[in-house]
């Protein structure tokens, strides 16, 4: 079994309105991490935390996270198999840094 990442501490009650504010910011609506972050008033980085939590439990009320892959603006390389949310930081075929931000939506 994989070891829970340490939480900040922020109390669960927090933690569950802002998981809120980004599901219901991402209702019918594609946003990236940065939209959302400016929507819900927290860092990006906290973003990313947020939909790793909120894919992992959605579905249990028969709605999905639809993820846009990352893609390279140089080559076009889509990073379909990406376990982490976050925005990759290289294209490991050109090596280009210039990446286009993955975009997410709630259906
Ligand atoms: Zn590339």
């Amino acid at each position: 079994m994989r070891k829970r990442p340490k939480e900040p501490f922020i109390p669960v009650e927090r933690h569950e309105t802002v998981r809120q504010k980004i599901i219901s910011a991402l209702d019918g609506q594609t946003l990236s991490a940065k939209e959302i972050s400016g929507n819900v008033s927290i860092p990006e980085k906290e973003v990313y935390e947020h939909l790793e939590h909120i894919q992992r439990t959605i579905s249990k009320r028969n709605r999905n996270l639809i993820i846009t892959p990352a893609e390279c603006i140089k080559c076009g390389f889509v990073f379909r198999k990406r376990e982490r949310l976050k925005k990759p930081g290289k294209c490991p075929v050109c090596r280009s840094e210039l990446i286009e931000e993955p975009l997410f939506s709630i259906k």
